[in-house]
């Protein structure tokens, strides 16, 4: 993906009409909802909610949960897997298991869904904004790497920010609409530095880098399973984790840590009763078991949309990253740098119509929690913030 650049000798300029038309030509031709992601239920999601009500088996206990963390750990890889209430609690949980203490900061990119930023902050500690690669749309590791170099010192209790006397605990990589962001650096940034990574992987179930799946590059990663993700409980999360001993401390800790006893209610440590209801659990079993259809319709959708905007002037189709096999979870057009005071006339013009298309998210540095929070230099995030239009991105309809 070359978005970084534009040729401007060769440039024909950008139309609204054109970009619209386009984008409802792809629309039509795949049968693909208008909304930016809509479910998709077409498997064995009613026999599977049923059997929940026709056993009674609705609420925190059930085999579907079973069910589905071992069909997560199957399908990623990863050790084991605790399926949680939703993906902001999945991520508060993976930062309290790996240390980070009130006073910490912690690595995320300002490009990213406010829950990477709210989940730190629930532990007390302090989100430290990062910038983004064009290529991936997430962290870039060398530019961090650099700022690591200019501001922290590094030894065996941690990394810490000379600036603000901080222990720099952990790093968060977010795979961006399903893009993986560059593992391998980012790993090797980490042992370097001495920093936790916990994966944000909310976006990227069936992304993959390298050939291994996102979210079990660090010490745990996270899924969620929103309603718009590529597959929903309802609402709900999970942990993927390398280690059993960390996943049965998860799990006890997202229950209400009771001792197992026949009858006896003795907790011994703070439980947060973050656990995913039965219920919901079924609702995934049956999601996952359209998941390889979900990731090869939506690949068909991309590779029209990148068709399709090929001879489209000022704007270009967000393409997996070299390295990496995305999910697709989200499309998205990035518009030329001398396009980009566009963006609004074209999200006015779509919505206008029923397309609904949505820009980025406001950066994290820019709400008003976080405006105060140290920052490395976020030029790459600011160019894309005002650049990015996402595209209506459901699983196309035929093919069903
Ligand atoms: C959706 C999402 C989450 C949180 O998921 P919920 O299940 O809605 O709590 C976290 N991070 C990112 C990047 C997301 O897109």
């Amino acid at each position: 993906m070359n978005i970084g650049q534009t040729n401007t000798l060769s440039k024909v300029s950008f139309s609204i009409e054109q970009t619209v038309a386009t984008i409802r030509g792809v629309l039509e031709q795949l049968d693909v909802p208008r909304t930016l992601h809509q479910p998709l239920f077409l498997g064995n999601e009613w026999n599977y909610l049923k059997d929940c009500l026709d056993t009674g088996w609705v609420s925190s206990a059930g085999s579907y949960v079973d069910r589905i963390e071992q069909m997560l750990a199957e399908y990623t890889g990863a050790k084991r897997t605790v399926a949680v209430v939703n993906g902001t609690a999945a991520l508060f949980i993976a930062l309290k298991l790996a240390g980070v203490e009130p006073g910490d900061e912690v690595l995320i990119p300002t490009l990213t869904f406010v829950a990477t930023a709210n989940a730190v902050a629930y532990c007390g500690a302090t989100p430290h904004f990062v910038d983004s690669e064009f290529a991936t749309l997430g962290i870039d590791p060398t530019k961090l790497d650099h700022y690591l170099g200019d501001i922290a010192d590094v030894d065996s209790n941690g990394a810490h920010n000379r600036l603000t006397g901080a222990r720099i605990k952990a790093v968060i990589p977010m795979h961006t609409f399903g893009h993986p962001v560059d593992l391998d650096p980012l790993v090797e940034l980490c042992k370097r530095w001495n920093l936790e990574m916990i994966e944000d992987a909310a976006e990227s179930l069936g992304s993959f880098y390298k050939k291994q799946h996102t979210g079990t590059f660090g010490r745990i990663g996270i899924l969620s399973f929103n309603g718009n993700k590529i597959v929903t409980t309802g609402g709900g999360g999970a942990l993927l984790f390398n280690s059993d001993e960390e996943a049965k401390l998860a799990k006890h800790i997202t229950t209400t840590a009771r001792r197992p006893h026949k009858w006896e209610y003795y907790h011994d440590m703070l439980g947060y009763n973050f656990r995913m209801p039965n219920l919901n659990a079924a609702l995934g079993c049956a999601q996952l078991e359209n998941l390889p259809s979900f990731l090869e319709r939506k690949r068909k959708l991309t590779l029209r949309y990148v068709e399709a905007f090929r001879n489209v002037p000022g704007v270009k189709v967000v393409e997996e990253p070299p390295l990496a096999h995305s999910n697709y979870w989200l499309n998205a057009l990035v518009l030329d740098e001398e396009d980009a005071s566009q963006r609004d006339a074209l999200l006015e013009s779509t919505n206008a119509i029923g397309i609904m298309t949505r820009p980025a998210w406001t950066l994290m540095h820019h709400l008003p929690m976080y405006k105060n929070c140290p920052r490395m230099d976020l030029s790459v995030a600011e160019s894309l913030e005002k650049r990015i239009v996402n595209l209506p991105s459901s699983v196309p309809r035929i093919g069903s």
